[in-house]
Parts: structure tokens; C-alpha cells; sequence
């Protein structure tokens, strides 16, 4: 199944102007935190924030609705997000935490979870919200791609950075600047050619723009208490929801991608297993 375990799949967007006005597509991640964190689910959360207004994305710990959406947006570089998560825990003394990830780092926090040490951590984690993940670039290659690429003084003049329709996007005053995707290739992590996930199959809940018309997202459900804070947080008029079968393009073309990813970086794996590279250890 491309797309791992999941209950429920549907399109949906934040209700509240705030989020949307910053969010990256429909604005779920924010919401979903803006409502665990007013129903006391979790007292806080790492996010990636940028806040020097330069794209680096920097493990931030979270408290309120108003910082969360300080923090909205995707920022296309890698951020170590699981390291503040002991500062979430220790210095801002957090019983109660929500995570929002990548699909490598959900990977992580599972496999973190089965190790007695580091329970004093893991344990208060109560919420992983998980991206769907193509590719990641290290900071260097965005900064080729605004400038030598895409004509651009500097990155930090971009307003918002986006990857769809076949392209990467960069937006400054109001206008989209698009970079074929293939122009890309190769400036991606080496880590992310051989990496299978592509939906997050780890998160309690999964979200990503592909499969829903623009300003929505596509939402999978996956844990008992994803899916229950999801339709707690679609009860409380806080997210709008339509079936999957009512939008286009829909949920075959999530299959679709999550499994030419799966494809082509198994493929990849068995090239590099046989120049006798080291792969991940995965059990
Ligand atoms: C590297 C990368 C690649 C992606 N590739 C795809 C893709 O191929 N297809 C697809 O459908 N979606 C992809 N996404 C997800 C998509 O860009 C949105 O992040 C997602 O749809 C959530 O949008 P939203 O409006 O619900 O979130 P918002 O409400 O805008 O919130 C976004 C949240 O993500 C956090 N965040 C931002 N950047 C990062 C980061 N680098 N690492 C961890 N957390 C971060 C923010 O702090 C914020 O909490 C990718 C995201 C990243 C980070
Ligand atoms: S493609 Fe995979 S390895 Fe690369 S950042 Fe995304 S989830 Fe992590």
C-alpha cells in the first residue's frame, strides 16, 4: 500500500482567515495545533520556524495559537526539529507535546519510542502531525536556485516557496518565478534518493497538498488519536472537509507519487548496495 496505514482520507482547510492568509496549502498543520492547544491536548509543540526571515528553518518550541502561526509555511531545507524537543520538555518543562515532521524524522521519533532511554521524552509526545516529503534541499541549493536560477538578488527576497505542478517556486511581489523540477535534481539531499516514504506513514495524522486543489490539503488520518483530534477539530467548525472522491486530482494521484517514490529509490538502493554503500538500518 503506497500510502501506509490509514482511516480515513479527505480534503480540508483551516476555517480561520489568520492561518490561511500564511499557511502553505490548507493551513491543517496550524489549525490542528491552534486546536490541541486550546483543548489542552498539548501544552506546546516543536515547529520550524524562520526567524531571522531568511528560510532556515530552526526547531522552535510553540505555546500559543499566535506563535504557531508565526511559524506556518513550508521552509524547503532540512530543520533538525527532533533536537529542541528535550528543550520542550526539559527547559520549557512540557508534559504534553505535539511534533510536526518530516517523514525521516517521524521514522526517528517511532523508533525512539521503543527504546527505554529515551521515554522521559518520547512519552510526552501526544500529537505527531507528519509532511509529505519528496525531496528536501540543503540551504546552499535554494540560494543557487533563487539566484543563478531563478534571477533573484537574494532568497530572502522570496515570500513564498512552494513545489507543485512540476516545478519549484519562488514568489516576490506578488509573483510566482518557476524552476522545472528536473533543474532540481541532484541538488537534493543525498538522503532523500533513498528514502521510501513519502506520506508520513508514521504520523498520527498526515497532510500535504497533492491530491486537493489548491488551498486544500489532503489529510490522512492514521492513529486512534489522529483521527479523533481531527474530527474533534472538524466538529469545532475549525476545519472544513470534503470527500476525496469529490476532488480532483485526487487520491490516485497520492498513490501514484508515494509509489514512484518507493520505485525509484529502491531502485536506487539496490545501486548503491551494489557498489557496497552504506544503506539505513531499518529494523
Ligand atoms: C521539505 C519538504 C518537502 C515537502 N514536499 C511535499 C510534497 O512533495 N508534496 C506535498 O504534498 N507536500 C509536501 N510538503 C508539505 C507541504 O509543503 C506543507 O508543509 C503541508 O501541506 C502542510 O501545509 P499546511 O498549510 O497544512 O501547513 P501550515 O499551517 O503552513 O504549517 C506548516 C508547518 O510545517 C512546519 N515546517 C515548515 N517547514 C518545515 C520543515 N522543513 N521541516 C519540518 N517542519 C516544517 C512549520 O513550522 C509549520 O508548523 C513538503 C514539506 C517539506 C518541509
Ligand atoms: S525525502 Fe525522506 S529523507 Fe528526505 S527529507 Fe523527506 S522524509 Fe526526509
Amino acid at each position: 500500500m503506497p500510502l501506509g496505514t490509514y482511516k480515513e482520507a479527505l480534503s480540508a482547510r483551516s476555517t480561520d482567515s489568520k492561518i490561511l492568509e500564511v499557511s502553505q496549502d490548507g493551513g491543517i498543520v496550524s489549525a490542528l495545533l491552534c486546536f490541541a492547544l486550546d483543548e489542552g491536548i498539548i501544552e506546546g509543540a516543536v515547529v520550524a520556524g524562520t526567524p531571522d526571515d531568511d528560510w532556515r528553518p530552526i526547531p522552535t518550541v510553540v505555546t500559543s495559537s499566535d506563535e504557531v502561526i508565526a511559524a506556518a509555511g513550508t521552509k524547503y531545507s532540512m530543520s533538525p526539529t527532533l533536537s529542541a524537543l528535550k528543550e520542550a520538555t526539559r527547559q520549557y518543562g512540557l508534559e504534553k507535546v505535539g511534533v510536526v515532521a518530516t517523514p525521516c524524522q517521524l521514522q526517528g521519533l517511532r523508533k525512539a519510542q521503543a527504546y527505554p532511554f529515551t521515554r522521559f521524552v518520547v512519552n510526552k509526545i501526544k500529537l505527531m502531525i507528519g509532511i509529505y516529503c519528496m525531496e528536501n534541499f540543503p540551504m546552499a541549493s535554494l540560494d543557487t536556485f533563487a539566484t543563478s536560477k531563478l534571477g533573484f538578488d537574494s532568497l530572502t527576497d522570496a515570500t513564498k516557496m512552494d513545489i507543485g505542478k512540476g516545478k519549484f517556486w519562488l514568489t516576490k511581489d506578488g509573483e510566482d518565478s518557476g524552476l522545472a523540477i528536473k533543474e532540481t535534481h541532484g541538488y537534493e539531499q543525498a538522503g532523500c534518493n533513498i528514502c521510501m516514504d513519502y506520506v508520513a506513514e508514521l504520523a498520527d495524522v498526515s497532510t500535504g497538498s497533492v491530491g486537493s486543489p489548491d488551498g486544500w490539503s489532503t489529510v490522512l488520518t492514521r492513529t486512534d488519536d489522529g483521527d479523533s483530534i481531527f474530527k474533534a477539530a472538524v466538529s469545532a467548525g475549525l476545519i472544513e472537509t470534503k470527500p476525496m472522491d469529490e476532488v480532483k486530482p485526487g487520491l490516485p494521484l497520492l498513490e501514484k507519487l508515494a509509489k514512484g517514490k518507493k520505485d525509484k529509490n529502491t531502485a536506487e538502493r539496490e545501486r548503491r548496495a551494489k557498489l557496497g554503500l552504506p544503506l539505513p538500518v531499518e529494523s
